[in-house]
């Protein structure tokens, strides 16, 4: 080998040297006939010593001939290696000038391209028209580093071939300077590493993918929820994990065989995928254990409905090799940020409250945070049970009367609902109202109580009792755009004078949009309705915006006949509540009046009207009747 290198080396020196050998005596035999034909047939005389400057002269030249034409051979020898071993290469090769158009492209272009040189050089922006869309942003941000900052660069991108097919190749560009150090272009060379990509991926699904359900296995699983901890604020987003795990599959694998089993796994993932794929992210956590996790739960009582469906879902029969097969589970919850704040702790959580479920077996889902699953669940009953209610009517009113505080005598009353129910008796609004509210439900459950209380009127009148009633109106039922028409039908309906009804609203109602809430107080009173601001001093309590409405009555909260006997400065904003009510006309109520220290306390203030368990608790309206008969 290195024999071979050096007899190639000599070979190539004996060439040179021929070539200057016979440059010098080309050119000494030009300046010999030059100077035969001047000194012999010009001047016709000769002597020895006129040669030795021709001699020079033939030297000089024939020696810088000689090295031209030497330098040009190394130059076309070095250009045909060049080409001989890039035209060889299986690399796709090509240089490029500065002006974008090719020096050099190699043959193998075609067998990653599907173009051929030509069409390259025809075409200089072919290879950024080939580049696949995904990898354009990349592609040309790549350009942007070679044009401009003369970076050199190694990626994987992605081309379209010229049949249409995308292949994957290793682009490595770098750019290519003169002697004098300035950019002439670019070289490149691209490798098509599709089969590489093709391992790669399939390596990749395989640490990531279950092989049998072709789920994300349990280490996309805690990627998934690291990711999503990471990206969440445990202030604002919530996400559950769902952790289902099937009852007695070791039976199922022992009673027939473990093929059969993969099968059930199989069916039931796609179940799975089908109806949690768009809410969340399915996975199979083990042997028969799967996990959805729901990203960007609103309501964290939402994750028990999407649970429940995961039990209706395995619930349905399964037909493996024509055997019809009933199996059961249980799911367990856990919700970022109350059970945990990182992937481990809130798989594990999740787990041992499907563990939970499974052991208190009356229920198959349980949170790890017992109280959440607690409220949660009753909210979920409560809420049905009300529908319900509705249907069958079980929503009752009771009254309790407002009493003159000098001389006891009833004025009016005041609706409260309650719940009559089958097993629980009579139930307290502070059961049911609030979930009313945050299901809507307060609509129809209003609107129900409203025609209680009309009928009633009406039904006092016939007994000849004159009664106004005062009716609680939530700031939904309030706001909904059919609300006076209801009010207005319920009036006709019972024929009542509407004089005799009060609608009693908080300062909510003020808070979404104060214009249209007046402009319904407005067709209240045109409808002859009074209005009461209820628990009056407890919420955004502004005296300043009291005086632009048109209201008759401020219910003073409990709070304060709770506390003036013991808190001045309660008495001194009952005081200035009080002074501003008889500037503005308006009439007083104080709710919450239990003893009589504080019925004096307030009638010395100038309360003249209150309601409270001294004088009468809530009652049915037949009692309530019955006492006003008796006086
Ligand atoms: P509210 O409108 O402030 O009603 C007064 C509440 O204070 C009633 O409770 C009443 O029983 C209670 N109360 C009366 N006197 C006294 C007293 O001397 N001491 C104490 N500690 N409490 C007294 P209730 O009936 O449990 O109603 C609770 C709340 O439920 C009501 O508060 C009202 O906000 C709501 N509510 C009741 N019925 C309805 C309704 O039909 N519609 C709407 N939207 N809300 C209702
Ligand atoms: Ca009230
Ligand atoms: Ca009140």
């Amino acid at each position: 080998m290195f024999n071979d290198h050096v007899s190639s080396k000599r070979r190539k020196n004996n060439r040179d040297l021929f070539i200057y050998i016979k440059s010098i005596f080309f050119s000494g035999l030009a300046i010999g006939i030059v100077v035969f034909v001047q000194l012999g047939l010009v001047l016709k005389t000769f002597e020895l010593h006129y040669l030795i400057v021709p001699v020079i002269l033939a030297l000089v030249l024939g020696f810088l001939f000689g090295h031209v034409a030497v330098l040009r051979r190394h130059l076309l020898l070095k250009n045909d290696l060049f080409r001989a071993v890039a035209d060889f290469a299986q690399e796709f090769t090509y240089f490029r000038r500065l002006d974008g158009s090719y020096e050099y492209v190699s043959p193998s272009c075609v067998d990653i391209t599907g173009y051929s040189t030509d069409e390259f050089y025809n075409h200089p922006n072919l290879m950024d028209q080939l580049i696949h869309s995904a990898d354009k942003e990349r592609w040309l941000s790549h350009i942007d580093d070679i044009n401009y900052e003369g970076k050199a660069e190694s990626l994987d991108l992605r081309l379209v071939t010229k049949e249409g097919n995308t292949i994957w190749f290793n682009h490595i560009c770098g750019p290519v300077f003169n002697d004098a150090g300035e950019r002439i272009g670019v070289r490149s060379t691209n490798v098509n590493i599709s089969e590489r990509k093709l391992i790669e991926q399939r390596i990749q699904h395989m640490a990531y993918y279950d092989p049998l359900t072709d789920l994300p296995n349990r280490r996309s699983l805690s990627k998934y929820i690291d990711e999503l901890t990471q990206a969440s604020d445990p202030n604002s987003e919530k996400f559950a994990i769902l952790f289902l795990d099937l009852d007695r599959f070791k039976n199922i694998n022992d009673s027939f065989h473990h093929e059969f089993g993969d099968h059930l796994l199989v069916e039931l993932a796609k179940r799975l995928q089908q109806c949690c794929r768009d809410r969340g992210f399915v996975t199979r956590f083990g042997g028969d254990e799967f996990v959805v996790v729901v990203p960007n739960l609103g309501d964290p009582t939402t994750a028990i409905d999407y649970a429940q469906e995961m039990i209706d879902l395995i619930e349905q029969p399964f037909i493996i090799n024509e055997k019809e097969l009933y199996i059961s589970g249980g799911v367990g919850i856990a919700l970022y940020p109350y059970d945990g704040l990182d992937a481990t702790t809130l798989i594990r959580n999740a787990d041992a409250a499907m563990y939970q479920a499974k052991k208190e077996s009356h229920t198959c889902i349980s949170l790890s945070s017992k109280e959440l699953i607690d409220d949660a669940t009753t909210f979920i009953t409560t809420e049905n049970r009300i529908r319900q209610g509705l249907v069958n009517e079980e929503f009752i009113s009771y009254f309790q009367p407002k009493v003159n505080i000098a001389n006891g005598e009833i004025v009016g009353a005041e609706a409260l609902a309650r719940w009559s129910s089958e097993d629980r008796g009579i139930v307290q609004p502070d059961e049911f109202i609030y979930i009313a509210e945050e299901t809507g439900l307060i609509i129809s459950l209003g609107s129900h109580i409203l025609e209680i209380v009309c009928a009633q009127i009406n039904h006092w009148s016939e007994q000849g009792i004159t009664l106004s009633v005062a009716v609680n109106i939530s700031s939904k039922q309030f706001a909904h755009p059919q609300f006076i028409e209801t009010v207005s039908a319920v009036i006709n309906k019972y024929g009542i004078q509407a004089r005799l009804l009060e609608f009693e609203i908080t300062e909510q109602v003020f808070l979404n949009d104060i214009n249209s809430a007046i402009d319904t107080l407005w067709k209240l009173k045109d409808l002859g309705i009074s209005i009461a601001v209820d628990d009056f001093g407890t919420g955004y309590s502004s005296l300043n915006y009291i005086k632009r409405l048109p209201i008759d009555t401020l219910k003073i909260d409990k709070t304060f006949a709770k506390d003036i006997l013991n808190d001045t400065r309660d008495v001194a904003i009952l005081k200035a509540i009080l002074s501003l009510c008889e500037d503005l006309k308006l009439k007083t109520v104080v709710e919450g009046v239990e003893t009589q220290e504080q019925a004096k306390l307030l009638s010395q203030l100038g309360c003249t009207t209150a309601q409270g368990f001294l004088y009468y608790k809530a009652m049915p309206a037949e009692k309530l009747t019955s006492i006003i008969r008796k006086k």
